[in-house]
């Protein structure tokens, strides 16, 4: 069996005016992640880290910001494409691990609810997905 790992990396802008929707749960928040799609930095980091373990290339490459084709695209569905990907090519994701940095919501209240979302998502259960919320102290 040969095992691969794969790194993803995102930011987005908190902006007012846009829904706060991170790994694929709208958060109670005044601001949201700015965008050319809905902005879902979470969901964004995983397909570039499924993508990268694969060698499929990332996120930006596959489905550019520049196309209107995704234009406000939903990052669930993004994801799911890219878990297609990665799935025509022989692989199964076995687990993913996340670190959410913000100086935006708070992320331990809706860590069992992002959970189960990205689960679905990759086709895993939930104790295959790990979420971590972080500060980024003030700066
Ligand atoms: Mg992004």
């Amino acid at each position: 069996m040969t095992i691969r790992t794969g790194l993803g990396f995102d930011v987005h802008r908190l902006v007012e005016g846009r829904p706060c929707i991170l790994g694929g749960v709208e958060l109670p928040h005044p601001t949201g992640p700015d965008g050319h799609s809905d902005g879902d930095a979470v969901l964004h980091a995983i397909c570039d880290a499924i993508l990268g373990a694969a060698g499929l290339d990332d996120l930006g490459t596959r489905f550019p910001d520049t196309d209107e084709e995704w234009k406000d695209a939903l990052s669930s569905d993004l994801l799911r494409a890219s878990v297609a990907a990665v799935t025509e090519e022989g692989w199964r994701i076995g687990n993913v691990d996340i670190v959410i940095a913000t100086e935006g919501p708070r992320i331990a209240p809706h860590r069992a609810e992002m959970r189960a979302s990205i689960a679905g998502l990759l086709g895993v259960s939930a104790d295959c997905v790990n979420v971590k919320g972080k500060t980024l102290e003030g700066l």
